[in-house]
């Protein structure tokens, strides 16, 4: 079994998302710039964004974190979205979400210049990705890709059980992998809580992504030999240590890594490598304004 290792990955792609910042700004040019909304008071939206100022300026970009009221109306939102769109001196912006109730996330997540679009949620980008366009694609889906890349996980014809059908991971990951590309090629199975019978499909698969958000839903006994096992959960569980929880994904890893050819770790698997691609989206960003 080897590990897939998301933090060492992360960390390799830094360096290199660095040493480009570096000759840009030597070039002359001005570092990516990347703008991160945080609305109210939530206490991991802030610790995520945290980390995003964190690689931001590991890797060189400026970082600008624009915190509003939990109670800002819904038209204060929508302007300040616009006034990002027009500036020229912010090449991504991204809202963090969850929003307030009162706020309707669709409209908000429509009103981003599809440009600017980094975390690769508006319906522009979600389009061109399933028509294998150039697109900002979101960040976990995007980084599930980089990860089996940097490892070679051979896809193609491979039968890939993708669990979960959100639209920020399940959906996109599902097609991406789908695709005439590589990594893609697969033949793809999309599972979700209506799905009966799911062992039927995980003992099948090849590779299973699981995305449901259920601590330790995937066990050694649903799984077969050799499986390639991507597991993007992160459930706080109550935990007898100094912070009072810790992080489960939705691999029983025990019992699946011993079955298993390649398994990402809960934490240190995904979820750097989805912190990354939205560096690489914003260098992306910003290199496509230079070409203009
Ligand atoms: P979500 O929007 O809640 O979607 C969960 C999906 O799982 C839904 O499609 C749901 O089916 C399905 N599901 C739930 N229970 C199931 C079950 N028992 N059997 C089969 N399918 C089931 O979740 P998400 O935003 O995609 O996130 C999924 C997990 O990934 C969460 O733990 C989240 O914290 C984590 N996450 C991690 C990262 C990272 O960077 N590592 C990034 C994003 C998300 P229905 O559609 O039928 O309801």
């Amino acid at each position: 079994m080897i590990l897939l290792n998301g933090k060492e990955t992360a960390n390799a792609i830094k360096q290199d998302i660095a040493a480009k910042v570096k000759e840009m700004v030597e070039r002359g040019e001005r570092a990516p710039h990347l703008v991160a909304i945080i609305v109210g008071e939530d206490g991991a939206s802030k610790t995520y964004v945290a980390n995003k100022e964190k690689n931001c300026q590991q890797v060189g970009f400026r970082s600008t974190v624009l915190s509003f009221p939990a109670d800002i109306t819904e038209e204060a939102l929508l302007q300040k979205v616009a006034e990002l769109n027009n500036d020229d001196e912010v090449d991504g912006f991204i809202v963090q979400l969850p929003l307030p109730k009162h706020i309707d996330e669709d409209k908000v997540i429509n009103a981003i210049s599809p440009k600017k679009d980094v975390d690769g949620f508006h319906p522009s980008n979600v389009g061109r990705m399933v028509l294998a366009e150039e697109a900002f694609v979101s960040a976990t889906p995007y980084g599930i890709m980089l990860l089996l890349e940097h490892y070679g996980i051979e896809t193609s014809g491979k039968h890939c059980v993708v669990l979960g059908r959100s639209n920020i991971v399940g959906r996109p990951i599902a097609n991406l992998l789908s695709r005439k590309s590589l990594p893609g090629d697969c033949t793809v199975t999309l599972c979700h809580s209506r799905t009966k019978n799911i062992e039927k499909f995980t003992k099948d698969a090849d590779i299973i992504i699981a995305a449901i958000g259920v601590p330790e839903f995937l066990k050694g006994d649903m799984v077969k030999e050799g499986v390639v096992v991507v597991d993007v959960g992160i459930t706080r569980v109550p935990a007898d240590n100094e912070k009072g929880y810790r992080i489960v994904g939705d691999v029983e890893f025990e019992s699946v890594a011993p079955k298993a050819s390649y398994i990402t770790p809960v934490p240190g698997g995904v979820g750097p490598m989805t912190i990354i691609s939205l560096m690489k989206n914003t260098f992306r960003a910003r290199e496509l304004k230079l070409k203009k």
